[in-house]
């Protein structure tokens, strides 16, 4: 028994948004509060900063260079939601440099899984563009490292916002697999069913868009009945999670009805399709605190194969006529996308 890497860095709290932002540095706190319970399982480290090759394979070196002058400057308002100070480019680049570090410790058996309580987030991040409260995208910059290692990688990302970032960096990826639950409409607009991949990248996206009240066990049908066959054919050799709790019915940003139990399945079904020690749980959303702190303590027992109760009963409502529309859309949204290749 060997743990749960956790990476954790001062500068993930001094990079601070303003008052009254959801994305506060207080979330960590509610994290750590979670993680002390399972102290002894953890094998905690100081994460590096990530390369900049690593980060470049992901982003636009101007784009890089300007995020990093903006911040040295003092940082400011970036767009309506994303804001940043003098300490955020070096959480960012520790925050996708923890991914890479996670790789490294899984690879030589130090730990059995790993748990990333990042900030800033990743997954809204494209190419070109700091967006949705994200700056670098963390789960992609690990995601192209694998690929370039000849790994076949799942991203399994359940937050309640699409992870248009993560969506448009591997749309064309053949080796990247993208499946995402979301609240549909909502932030930011992007992740139709519909969106099914584009050029040699057709069939690996996977996007099951959810309208509000949507319950976890909708979701989980979704994912098991529709993601989880092409998961399957897929192979992964490495499981990635955008793991968002914001999908919980207190999250002040959203109107999905997650609960705790629905998070811990959602973990599982990553966890299981790889082999062992190849599955990283990188955090994304989650504005409610209590829903947060709960959110991550299932996450740490689901990838210890334990049970924690956070006294939330799993929801019981599925919504199976929309599954079944979902699956139809899909199919017919892949056939007609199959078609337009000459397959
Ligand atoms: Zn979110």
């Amino acid at each position: 028994m060997r743990g749960i890497a956790v990476g954790t860095h001062p500068r993930f709290l001094e990079h601070d948004p303003g008052p009254w932002h959801p994305e506060r540095p207080e979330r960590l706190r509610a994290v750590e509060r979670a993680l002390s319970r399972f102290e002894d399982a953890l094998v905690r480290f100081s994460p590096t900063p990530a390369p900049r090759a690593a980060v470049e394979a992901v982003h636009l070196p101007a784009h890089v260079d300007a995020l990093e002058r903006f911040c040295l400057m003092g940082g400011g308002p970036l767009d309506a939601d994303t804001t940043v100070n003098d300490a955020s480019f070096d959480a960012a680049l520790l925050a996708a440099g923890a991914g890479l570090d996670a790789v490294q410790l899984l690879a030589s058996e130090v730990a059995d899984a790993a748990f990333l309580p990042l900030r800033p987030p990743g997954h809204h991040a494209t190419s070109d563009t700091a967006m949705g409260f994200c700056l670098l995208n963390n789960v992609a910059i690990v995601a192209r490292e694998l690929t370039r290692r000849g790994e076949r990688v799942l991203i399994l990302d359940f937050d309640a916002h699409h992870g248009n970032g993560t969506e448009a960096i591997f749309r064309e990826d053949p080796n990247v697999l993208y499946v995402s639950t979301h609240q549909y409409p909502l932030f930011p607009g992007t992740g139709r069913i519909g969106d099914v991949g584009v050029g040699r990248g057709v069939g690996t996206t996977i996007n099951l868009p959810l309208p509000p009240r949507s319950t976890g066990l909708t979701a989980r049908v979704a994912l098991e009945s529709i993601a989880l066959p092409h998961v399957v054919d897929f192979h992964p050799t490495w499981a990635l999670v955008s793991a968002g709790y914001d999908g919980h019915p207190a999250d002040p940003l959203t109107e999905l009805d997650f609960r705790s139990p629905d998070f811990a399945a959602f973990v599982a079904l990553a966890l299981d399709v790889v082999r062992p020690g190849r599955t990283i749980v990188f955090l994304e959303g989650g504005y409610d605190l209590e829903a947060l702190e709960h959110g991550t303590a299932v996450t740490i027992a689901t990838l210890l194969h334990e049970r924690v109760d956070c006294g939330e009963a799993p929801s019981t409502d599925v919504d199976h006529d929309l599954v079944a529309t979902l699956a139809r859309l899909r199919a017919d949204s892949l056939a007609r996308a199959r078609d337009a290749r000459g397959e």
